[in-house]
C-alpha cells in the first residue's frame, strides 16, 4: 500500500477545496488561530511515518485528550468506569445539559462534556497528583516528553466555562462528581488545553492500533480487551452527533476536538492525525473529515 502517494493526493484534492466553516472561537483564544492551517501525519504498525503541511505545528488538542484520560482512568479501574458513565452515543451536542436530567446525572458516553467531567472526578479520586501523573502517562505512550498543558488556553476556556461549571455541577447534585467541582473543572480545563501536533498525536494514540501495547518500547498499556473497548467508543461516539456520518464516509474509530484536529485508527495497521481549524456545524474539522474520507476511499481500507 501507497500510503505516501495516498496522502500526497488525497491532501492536494482537500487543500484545494474552497474553505468552508468556522473557528471554535467560543474559547477566545482558540478565535486566534491561523485558519489556513492544514496537517497530517501517519504512524503505521510497519514503521511508516509520513506527513505534509503544517504536521509538525502543535496546536490545542481539545477533546481528544478525552480519550487518553479514560485510557488511564480504564487502566486503573476496569470495569467500575462503566458505573459512573454510559457507552451509548448521545445523540445531542457535545456539551448539552438535557440528557443528563433524564439519566439522573450518568453522562450517556465518555467523550461528551459531562462524561468527560466524571472520568476528571475519577482521576482526582484515584492519582497522587493527577496533573502531573497524567502528562507523564501521556508522555510515556509515544516516549515523547515534549507534551505540555496550554496555560493560556485553560485559562481562557475558564473564563468561559459556564455551561461546563454547570454540566459539574448538575452532576454532583446527582452525586457522581466526589471533588469539589471547582478542582475538577480545572483538571478539566487544563486536559482540554494540552497542545501536540499531527505528527505527536498519529505516534502515541499507535498502540490502540497495536491492541493496546506501545510501540517504542513494547509496552502492554490497556489489554487487548479493553483496547477493543476504547476503540468501539470511538467509532460509535466519537465525533459529536456526527459519530454515524463519521463511520459512514471514513469507516475508521476516532476522535476529533474543537481545535480542528482528529485522530483515527485503524486496529492492526495504523493511526493517523489530521488538523484543519475551521469547524463544520457539528463541531468537526469540516477538511479533516473530506481528508479522512478520501483518505480510507483511495486506499480501500476502512474497518469496514
Ligand atoms: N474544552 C472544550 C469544551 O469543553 C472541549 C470541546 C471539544 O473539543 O469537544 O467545550
Amino acid at each position: 500500500m501507497d500510503f505516501k502517494k495516498i496522502i500526497k493526493d488525497v491532501f492536494k484534492d482537500v487543500n484545494s477545496i474552497e474553505e468552508q466553516g468556522a473557528l471554535a472561537s467560543y474559547i477566545p483564544e482558540l478565535a486566534n488561530v491561523n485558519s489556513k492551517k492544514f496537517g497530517v501525519h501517519i504512524s503505521t504498525l510497519s514503521g511508516i511515518n509520513f506527513g505534509l503541511g503544517d504536521f509538525q505545528e502543535k496546536f490545542s488538542i481539545q477533546s481528544i485528550s478525552k480519550v487518553l484520560s479514560l485510557c488511564l482512568a480504564y487502566q486503573m479501574l476496569s470495569g467500575e468506569v462503566w458505573d459512573r458513565v454510559g457507552v451509548e452515543p448521545s445523540g445531542n451536542p457535545f456539551n448539552s445539559l438535557t440528557q443528563l436530567e433524564k439519566d439522573r446525572g450518568i453522562p450517556r458516553n465518555p467523550f461528551i462534556n459531562a462524561g468527560a467531567l466524571v472520568i476528571a472526578d475519577i482521576l482526582l479520586s484515584n492519582l497522587d497528583d493527577p496533573k502531573k501523573d497524567l502528562l507523564n502517562f501521556i508522555r510515556s505512550l509515544s516516549g515523547n516528553q515534549d507534551v505540555n498543558y496550554s496555560t493560556s488556553i485553560s485559562s481562557s476556556e475558564k473564563s468561559i466555562g459556564y455551561r461546563n461549571v454547570a454540566l459539574c455541577n448538575f452532576i454532583k447534585c446527582f452525586g457522581n462528581i466526589e471533588n469539589e467541582p471547582d478542582k475538577v473543572l480545572d483538571f478539566y480545563f487544563d486536559l482540554c488545553s494540552i497542545e501536540l501536533s499531527c505528527k505527536d498525536l498519529s505516534a502515541l494514540f499507535l498502540f490502540l492500533a497495536n491492541n493496546g501495547k506501545t510501540m517504542h518500547d513494547n509496552r502492554q498499556i490497556l489489554l487487548p480487551s479493553k483496547t477493543k473497548r476504547i476503540n468501539a467508543l470511538m467509532q460509535t461516539c466519537g465525533f459529536y452527533d456526527e459519530s454515524g456520518e463519521f463511520a459512514f464516509k471514513v469507516g475508521l474509530p476516532g476522535k476529533s476536538g474543537v481545535g480542528g484536529g482528529i485522530i483515527a485508527i485503524h486496529p492492526g495497521q495504523y493511526a493517523i492525525a489530521v488538523w484543519s481549524p475551521q469547524l463544520n456545524p457539528k463541531g468537526n474539522s469540516y477538511k479533516g473529515m473530506k481528508f479522512l474520507e478520501g483518505f480510507t476511499t483511495l486506499s480501500e481500507l476502512s474497518i469496514f
